[in-house]
């Protein structure tokens, strides 16, 4: 089997990686992506640190495959989770939301590979100045949280490719084969997949959450509270609650109120689809069923190899 940049780095057999998510990416669904031949991601911006030694604990007694963490950078019991990661050996880091500077040489000095998750050419060549293996640069169709510039995976891979020579990881509305073939056509060496991944039989997301994000057509997420963190969630009621809040001229102070605390872990991990915020990708319009991780993988995977050869032979790639 052949090696690209990004399988070497993480010595993995395919390209294809599953994004850390709060609430839904424990160590079942990491682990089931990893033996698939991906590489899986335990989501750690919503687990206590005990909860999170314990994933990481189960990750490894369920596969002898490398696996990843993703932490967000502005958790705020990080040591913790450093440590954590120090003392079990895990081999891959993505960091997110938060200045690479701070951790990218410890977690090297110690043998782990680090991979951080940009929204911007300017943060891509930040992230590769501290001196990360790779860089995940994640476009505006992304779920949950979101980039300010609102820049497209469409205009934000080719930028960020011209931009930085390290390997790149493109994220943010690809879900099939197809997408990823595209994706690595515009430059990137590999792909980070959330939102098909939330409707796994493996996910942590409550099931009327993962129902939910099959349900859905075009147009059926938005992104919104820009002046608190940028975020892209369903169209449910509790959105619809911010868009009066926005009509009526809500000051941040009282955005912040009405979104108060708790609110992602209400939606996605107990069910609530009124009350709660439900984070997920523009292209759930695409996610029709809840399937086996590793069938996901296996299927993005041969629409890859079967478009790889349709770009060959069918006459419309030809004028
Ligand atoms: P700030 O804008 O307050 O930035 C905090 C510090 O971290 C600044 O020094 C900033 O650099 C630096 N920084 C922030 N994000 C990055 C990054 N991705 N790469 C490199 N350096 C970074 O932080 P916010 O909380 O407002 O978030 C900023 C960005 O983080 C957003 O654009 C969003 O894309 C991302 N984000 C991602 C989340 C996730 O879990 N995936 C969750 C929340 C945010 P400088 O001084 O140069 O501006
Ligand atoms: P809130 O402030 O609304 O709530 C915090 C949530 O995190 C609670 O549900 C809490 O669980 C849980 N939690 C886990 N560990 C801790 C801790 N040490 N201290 C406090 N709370 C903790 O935040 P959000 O739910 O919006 O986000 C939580 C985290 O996830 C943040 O770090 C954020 O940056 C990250 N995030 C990452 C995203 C991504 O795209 N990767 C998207 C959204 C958020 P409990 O209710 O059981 O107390």
């Amino acid at each position: 089997m052949e090696k690209n940049r990004i399988t070497s780095l993480f010595e993995i057999r395919y390209p294809l990686i599953q994004a850390g998510m709060i609430w839904c990416s424990g160590w079942e669904l990491a682990s089931a992506v990893s033996n698939a031949g991906g590489l899986g991601i335990i989501g750690s911006g919503s687990m206590y640190p005990d909860v999170f030694k314990a994933h990481v604990k189960k990750c490894k007694a369920a596969t002898d495959k490398p696996f990843a963490v993703n932490i967000p950078l502005l958790y705020p019991n990080i040591e913790d989770h450093i440590k954590t990661i120090i003392e079990e050996k895990v081999p891959v880091v993505f960091s997110s939301a938060g200045n690479p500077g701070t951790w990218t040489s410890i977690l090297k000095a110690e043998g782990i590979k680090v991979v951080h998750v940009v929204s911007s050419v300017k943060f891509a060549l930040k992230a590769e100045a501290c001196g990360v293996d790779a860089v995940v640069a994640e476009g505006f169709e992304a779920g949950g949280h979101n980039g300010r510039e609102e820049t497209t995976s469409l205009c934000l891979i080719p930028m960020v490719r011209e931009a930085i020579s390290c390997p790149l990881i493109a994220a943010g509305g690809i879900a099939t084969g197809r997408a990823m073939l595209a994706a690595m056509v515009l430059g990137a060496d590999g792909v980070q997949i959330g939102t098909r991944f939330v409707a796994s039989e493996e996910s942590s997301a409550h099931v009327a959450f993962k129902s939910q994000v099959t349900d859905l057509g075009e147009g059926g997420t938005q992104l919104t509270l820009k002046e608190l963190t940028p975020v892209r969630m369903i169209k449910n009621p509790f959105f619809e609650q911010i868009q009066t809040a926005y009509a009526q001229c809500a000051t941040k102070e009282e955005l912040a109120q009405l979104l108060g605390r708790g609110r992602a872990k209400k939606g996605m991990f107990e069910g609530n689809l009124e009350d709660g915020e439900l984070e997920i990708g523009q292209i759930s319009g695409l996610v029709r069923e809840i399937l086996p991780a590793r069938d996901i993988v296996n299927q993005i995977i041969d629409e890859y190899t079967v478009a790889a050869r349709l770009v060959d032979s069918d006459p419309r790639f030809r004028f």
